[in-house]
């Protein structure tokens, strides 16, 4: 059996800090940064809407930033940098990505390429081999952003379900006591989010309608946008079929709600738990020693990876728990365990 898997990065979970709120002047942003960088959750004005922001290369900031919007699955999410020299650093443009995003950024556009894989946390591209990345024209965000010095991830920030915040009031209103500070620069200008061009196909596809207009996109390329029916561009949307291989899922079968291990699989577990058969497992992989489902979260692509390079003849997965970012998790499991 192999040895259980304890990255050294995981942090337990601070006491629930209060909400901070900073005026955006010099000093708000420098500490708008450092939170960042230690692994903080952070609102900031973008020319679109308030951002949740958190740094994209910290699986575990990730995890927390998906437990405190309360998503229900781990949508993939934009990586946020300062320019486009820092955009190649996290992902692969092709010449036409690039024609577009020296044409239209700063701004509100998305442009989906394929991920630079050490550059950005799995956890933050759900899985995905293409990484979502856009440069915001939003001053105090960029200089956050060129502070910060890598790519930060920041979904709308507002709970799941509820609408996208475009003044620090409303982010409160949402997410005070769960988010370590939010940046007040006054209301967002856009008020819409970006629009999301699929530019791992060429001519790309639009994903997502958004604050910059087909149109303009098309001028630019010389051509029609694709059509691709992804209304509200819902990552649950992309798992189309023959779109599986994109997103990370295990060689192996993958068994759900699992109360014992057959011969030859490998188990996956959590809070220490071993179902009858434990002793004869392929290898065993704990999400949480400790029962926590942020550092569960933070794990789950990489015990993934570990536990299909094991050699085993299958995945038991032990019953998790449902509340929280468990059902993040077990939304994940179970596409790895959809017959493909
Ligand atoms: P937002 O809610 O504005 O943060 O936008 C996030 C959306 O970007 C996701 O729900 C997806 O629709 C899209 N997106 C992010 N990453 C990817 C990706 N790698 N491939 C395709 N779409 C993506
Ligand atoms: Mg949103």
């Amino acid at each position: 059996m192999s040895a259980l898997s304890e990255p050294a990065s995981y942090r337990p979970a601070p006491n629930p800090p209060t909400t901070r709120r900073l005026a955006a002047d010099a000093a708000g942003i420098a500490e708008a940064a450092r939170v960042l960088r230690a692994g903080g959750l952070v609102a900031l004005p973008t020319e679109t809407v308030y951002g949740l922001a958190c740094d994209a290369t910290d699986p575990v900031a990730v995890a927390r930033l998906y437990a405190a919007k309360g998503r229900p699955s781990f949508n993939p999410l934009i990586a946020h940098v300062p320019d486009i020299e820092a955009a190649q650093r996290v992902g692969d443009f092709s010449p036409e990505a690039l024609a577009l995003a020296s044409r239209f950024w700063p701004g509100p556009l998305t442009l989906v390429v394929p991920a630079i894989p050490e550059a950005t946390s799995e956890l933050a591209r759900a899985g995905h081999s293409s990484v979502a990345i856009r440069v915001p024209a939003h001053e105090v965000a960029r200089a956050v952003l060129a502070a910060a010095g890598r790519p930060i991830a920041a979904p709308s920030a507002n709970r799941s379900g509820h609408v996208s915040p475009t003044t620090a009031e409303h982010v409160l209103a949402d997410l005070d006591g769960a988010i370590d500070l939010v940046l007040d620069a006054g209301p967002c200008a856009v008020g819409i989010e970006s629009t999301i061009l699929d530019c791992t196909i060429s001519p790309p596809a639009l994903l997502r309608p958004g604050g910059l207009a087909r149109e303009a996109i098309e001028q630019v390329l010389g051509a029609k946008l694709a059509r691709r029916a992804t209304p509200q561009g819902k990552a649950d949307d992309l798992i189309a079929p023959g779109m599986m291989a994109s997103h990370y899922a295990p060689s192996v079968p993958v068994r759900l709600d699992a109360h014992e291990v057959h011969p030859g699989e490998a188990l996956l577990t959590f809070a220490g738990a071993r179902p009858a058969g434990s002793e004869r497992a392929a290898a065993i992989f704990d999400l949480s020693p400790a029962g926590d489902l942020i550092e569960a979260a933070a794990r789950l692509f990489a015990h993934l990876r570990a536990l299909d390079a094991a050699g085993a003849s299958g995945i038991a997965v032990v019953p998790l728990p449902r509340e929280g970012l468990g059902e993040g998790i077990r939304d994940r499991l179970e596409r790895a365990a959809a017959p493909r």
